[in-house]
C-alpha cells in the first residue's frame, strides 16, 4: 500500500513517514500544498495524510482540488486547530477522517489501517484468504496459524493483493502501489516476489492471469 504524507513540519513529517514505513507501507512525502497537490493528482495513492495548515496552498484547497479532479483516495486530515468549523469544512471538502495535533503516532497508524480496509471493502483488521491470514495491525502473515517470515517487499505485495482479493491486479498497478516515486521500477521483479511468496506460504493462492496480472483467490477444489 502506497501512501502520501503532506506536512510542512519537517520533524513531524519524518516521524510520520518513519512510523508508516516501519508498519510496512511505502510512503512519498511533500512539504507544501502545491507539491502535495501535484503528487496526489499524478500518483495512485491508497491513502493520504494531509495537514490543513500548509505553505503555498492550504490543505482544504488541496483536498478540494483532488476531489474536483475525481481523485477518490481516502484522506486523513491533520489539524492543529480545535475549531469545529475546520473539521466540518474538511469533511465537506471530502476528508474521510481527522486527527488533532498533538497526537500519538499509534492513532495515525490505526486510522490509516481503518481507512485502507474501508476503501477496499473490509470490515476487520484481519484479512483472510482460506488458511492465509494477514493481520494488518501487527503486519504479520500466518498460514494455518503458523507465522510466515516475509521481507518488507514481499509483505507489501501480499498485503496489496489481500486487500484487493478476487480482483485481477496488473503488474503495473502492483509496481505503482509498492514502490515510491524514486524507485527504479522493473516489472520482472514482481514475478520473482510472487514466486518467493508462493513458496513461503506453501499454498498457491496467487493465480497468474496470463497477459493480465495476478489474482488472489483460493484454489478451486477438485
Ligand atoms: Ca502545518
Amino acid at each position: 500500500m502506497r501512501l502520501l504524507v503532506v506536512e510542512d513540519d519537517r520533524d513531524l513529517n519524518r516521524q510520520i513517514v518513519a512510523a508508516l514505513e516501519q508498519a510496512g507501507y511505502v510512503v512519498d512525502k511533500a512539504f507544501d500544498g502545491e507539491e502535495g497537490q501535484f503528487l496526489g493528482e499524478t500518483e495512485p495513492y491508497d491513502a493520504v495524510i494531509l495537514d490543513l495548515g500548509l505553505p503555498v496552498r492550504d490543505g482544504s484547497s488541496v483536498l478540494n482540488a483532488w476531489r474536483e479532479a475525481g481523485k477518490t483516495m481516502p484522506v486523513l486530515i491533520l489539524t492543529a486547530r480545535d475549531r469545529w468549523s475546520d473539521k466540518v469544512n474538511a469533511f465537506d471538502s471530502g476528508a474521510d477522517d481527522y486527527v488533532t495535533k498533538p497526537f500519538h503516532i499509534e492513532e495515525i497508524l490505526a486510522r490509516v489501517r481503518a481507512l485502507l480496509r474501508r476503501a477496499t471493502g473490509h470490515a476487520k483488521s484481519e484479512l483472510v484468504c482460506g488458511p492465509v491470514v494477514l493481520d494488518t495491525k501487527n503486519g504479520r502473515v500466518t498460514v494455518d496459524g503458523n507465522p510466515v517470515r516475509l521481507t518488507s517487499h514481499e509483505y507489501r505485495l501480499i498485503a496489496y493483493l489481500m486487500h484487493h482479493q478476487g480482483r485481477i491486479i496488473s503488474r503495473s498497478e502492483i509496481i505503482e502501489h509498492l514502490y515510491d516515486q524514486d524507485f527504479d521500477r522493473d516489472s520482472n521483479t514482481i514475478e520473482v516476489f510472487v514466486g518467493r511468496i508462493r513458496k513461503k506460504l506453501g499454498i498457491d493462492i496467487i493465480e497468474t492471469v496470463r497477459g493480465l496480472g495476478y489474482r488472489l483467490e483460493l484454489p478451486q477444489a477438485g
